[in-house]
Formats: C-alpha cells, sequence, structure tokens
C-alpha cells in the first residue's frame, strides 16, 4: 500500500504478521502481496433504533469482504461491545484462508455491531438486526456476499436476516444467509457443526499421537454454541472436561464435569455461574493448567507471549479465530511438545456445514444428517492431511502449512486470472 491503510489495530495486525510470515515461505514477491491482503471492499453503516424507553440509540455496523476471485464472500457477523472496522477486517482474511483451504468456492467475509446484545431487548435485538441487513442490502446477495452467525448471534437473528432481505426482494431468498433454523431453510448439522468439526480433528490429532481419549483431559474456554458442542462431543468420546469457563466464571475440578449438565444449566440461565462456583478459578490460570488438550473458543488473542511458555497441554485445538498471537506462536515453535491445530482448520466445520446449506438452499434439494456429517468430515480429513503431510515436508508449523495452502490456493486463482484491466 503506498499510503497507511484504514485497515489496522492489534487483531488486524496480528493478520497481517501471519500472512506476511507465509508470504516469506512462499517466496511471494512484494508486488503480490497487497493484492493478496487488503480487503476488496468494506462498509460501514449507521443503525438507529427506537429503543423501548422511547430515545433513539445508533449503533456502527461493519462488514469487510475480502476477495472476490473464487466466488461469493461468505462469513459471520457479530454482535460485541468491542467490534470495530480492523477486527472484522482481521476475520474476513481469516475467512478467507479457512476457506480456501477447504475447497470451498467462495472468498472471505466477515461482519459486525458495536453492541452488547446482553443489553437488549428480545425486540430491541430484532430491530437492530433487521436495521443492519436492510442497510446491507446494496453489497449483499446470494451471489455476492452470504452471512453466517458468529459471537453474539444466533439462528433467531439469521431468520430476522433472511426475512428482512426476502421482504424488500418479494420472495423467499434462504440462500441470503446461513445458520438459518431447519424450519426456514436450514441445513441439519450446522448447530453443531463448528464444535463437531473441532472434536473430529482432536481425535485425529490424538490418533497421530497415540493417545487414548479415554485417559485424556481437556480444558475448554468459552461455553457458547462452539465451546459447548466441542465440550459435549469430546465428553461423548470419553475424554474427562477438567476445566470450563465463559465470561462471568472459569471452573477447574481435575474429576471432571458434567458437561451434558453444564450445558443444561447455560441454556436455563445463561451464563455458567452458579453451576459450580466451588471450582472457581481465574480466567488466566484456567489456560496454564494441566491438560491433554486445550481448546480456546472464545475471542482472538488469548494464548499470548506470556501464557505461551506456560501452558501444559499436548494439543492447542483453536476453536476460536485468531486465538494464538505471533508472540505466542514463536513460543510454541520451541515447544514440539505441543500439536497445535491451527483456527483456520479446527474451526472450520461451520462454514463447510454452511455451504452445504447454501448448495441445498440453492438447488431446494436437502440432505440427511448422515450426509451433512460424512461430506463434513471428509473435507476435514483431507484438510487436515493436507496440512500434516506439508508442515513434514517443509518442516513447517501446522499454522504455517494451513495458512499456505490457503494464500496459495488464493494466489494462484489470481494469477490464473489476470489483473483486469
Ligand atoms: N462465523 C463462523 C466462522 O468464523 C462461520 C462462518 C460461516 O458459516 O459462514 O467460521
Amino acid at each position: 500500500m503506498a499510503h497507511q491503510s484504514i485497515f489496522g489495530g492489534p487483531v488486524f495486525d496480528m493478520a497481517r504478521q501471519q500472512f506476511e510470515s507465509v508470504a516469506d515461505i512462499l517466496e511471494i514477491p512484494d508486488h503480490e502481496r497487497g493484492r493478496l491482503l487488503y480487503p476488496k471492499r468494506a462498509m460501514v453503516v449507521t443503525c438507529p433504533i427506537i429503543r423501548d424507553d422511547g430515545q433513539v440509540a445508533v449503533f456502527e455496523g461493519y462488514r469487510v469482504q475480502h476477495h472476490l476471485t473464487l466466488g461469493p464472500t461468505k462469513g459471520g457477523t457479530r454482535f460485541a461491545p468491542n467490534v470495530d472496522i480492523g477486527e472484522v477486517a482481521a476475520l474476513a482474511v481469516w475467512m478467507s484462508w479457512k476457506c480456501a483451504l477447504a475447497g470451498l468456492p467462495y472468498g472471505g467475509a466477515k461482519g459486525g455491531i458495536a453492541v452488547d446484545p446482553r443489553l437488549l431487548s428480545r425486540r430491541e435485538l430484532e430491530i437492530l438486526s433487521r436495521r443492519y441487513m436492510q442497510e446491507m442490502i446494496p453489497f449483499v446477495g446470494p451471489h455476492t456476499d452470504v452471512m453466517a452467525p458468529d459471537l453474539g448471534t444466533n439462528e433467531q437473528v439469521m431468520a430476522w436476516f433472511m426475512d428482512t432481505y426476502s421482504m424488500y426482494q418479494g420472495r423467499t431468498v434462504t440462500e441470503i444467509v446461513t445458520g438459518k433454523p431447519v424450519s426456514t431453510g436450514g441445513t441439519l448439522g450446522r448447530r453443531d457443526a463448528t464444535g463437531n468439526g473441532v472434536a473430529h480433528l482432536i481425535g485425529r490429532a490424538m490418533l497421530e499421537m497415540g493417545m487414548d481419549p479415554r485417559h485424556a483431559t481437556a480444558i475448554i474456554q468459552g461455553f457458547g454454541n462452539v465451546g459447548s458442542v466441542s465440550a459435549t462431543t469430546l465428553d461423548r468420546q470419553g475424554v474427562t472436561i477438567t476445566g470450563i469457563s465463559d465470561r462471568t466464571i472459569a471452573l477447574y475440578d481435575p474429576k471432571g464435569f458434567d458437561v451434558e449438565k453444564a450445558a443444561e444449566y447455560v441454556a436455563e440461565h445463561g451464563v455458567l455461574k452458579g453451576f459450580a462456583d466451588q471450582a472457581e478459578i481465574s480466567p488466566d490460570d484456567l489456560l496454564i493448567q494441566p491438560c491433554d488438550i486445550l481448546v480456546p473458543a472464545a475471542v482472538e488473542q488469548v494464548i499470548t507471549g506470556k501464557n505461551a511458555g506456560l501452558i501444559k497441554c499436548r494439543i492447542l485445538a483453536e476453536a476460536a479465530n485468531g486465538p494464538t498471537t505471533p508472540e505466542a506462536d514463536a513460543i510454541l515453535a520451541q515447544r514440539p511438545d505441543v500439536f497445535v491445530i491451527p483456527d483456520i482448520l479446527c474451526n472450520a466445520g461451520g462454514v463447510i456445514v454452511s455451504y452445504f446449506e447454501w448448495v441445498q438452499d440453492l438447488q431446494q434439494l436437502f440432505w440427511n444428517e448422515d450426509e451433512v456429517l460424512e461430506r463434513l468430515y471428509q473435507i476435514m480429513d483431507r484438510g487436515f492431511d493436507e496440512v500434516r503431510r506439508l508442515a513434514a515436508r517443509k518442516g513447517i508449523s501446522n499454522r504455517n502449512a494451513a495458512l499456505s495452502v490457503g494464500v496459495e490456493r488464493v494466489r494462484n486463482a489470481k494469477n490464473t486470472r489476470g489483473l483486469f484491466p
């Protein structure tokens, strides 16, 4: 970039540093790098709503579409207080490498609203969701940009998005978003897809390392859709879940938790606090307790230069996007005892089943759950094998191998299509 880019901040810097490391490994010449890294389009919209008290409140919304080279852009919508354009851009970049690694015909996108959805009533959440989608209509479409859930959004929000878009089109357009309820054009298997995929790849890593799930322990940070499904699926595979946490409390017990009960508790109370308060531990300490499998399943930048040397797991399974900083990666590079399943591989189950949902909606031909799961695991296994092979052949980390596959696929498509005009 000839001038200072608008995309910055700690999370975008992380995406940039990761990209530069991989571009060095792939020996991508400087003149190709800007075209690969910087987002194609970014939208900022203001969303005014009338609050329950009659006052007008204005929320800022974002959507970043990273590249249009392989097809429509694809990615979630995040409702969180600290969302900004730099974070959304980084998440869009990661979506691109993730989709390319999985072989999906998409570029990456991400969007969000700077809002704490827990502070809104249901009516306020609905009108804000609808207003955001209405503001985005000129920029999205089933063959342009397809949204999905992310932190702070869920199936209901996707149903409101789909309904709002459809009302403006004068017909039902289910293929405009994925992660919808099954009753409104969603696919079987999408809700649990990310967590299922995470648990599946942990299984692959355990197999490679000769670990028996029945003697393994896991700590899961984050108990939203991804964390809770990862925990319950691992639990069903025989793994003992010794640590769980959400934004209200962190819990650790070497004897293990009944995670099905924890999930029921959270479904009823909305938070983990109150479930087993006698096992409380500080959130920072939870991450450095001894365990076989550590699963950050919440936000970015939680494994850092400060704690990467202290974590005591054998497998670090990145269910969140961007949980590990480049400083932490440098430390982990000196720790061959830790097997990292990098985010763009580990949590790809969500967008893979989103792709299946989009395909089913376009064709109006719906699959059964076995078909969804079989195809999901096929794609995840292929990605895992590719990453492990490349990491071994080049002597690079799993993260650099995963990013290499993704970046190289996008680069190859760009170079084959050529630079217009
Ligand atoms: N938000 C999810 C992710 O970060 C899913 C995106 C999608 O399904 O499009 O991968």
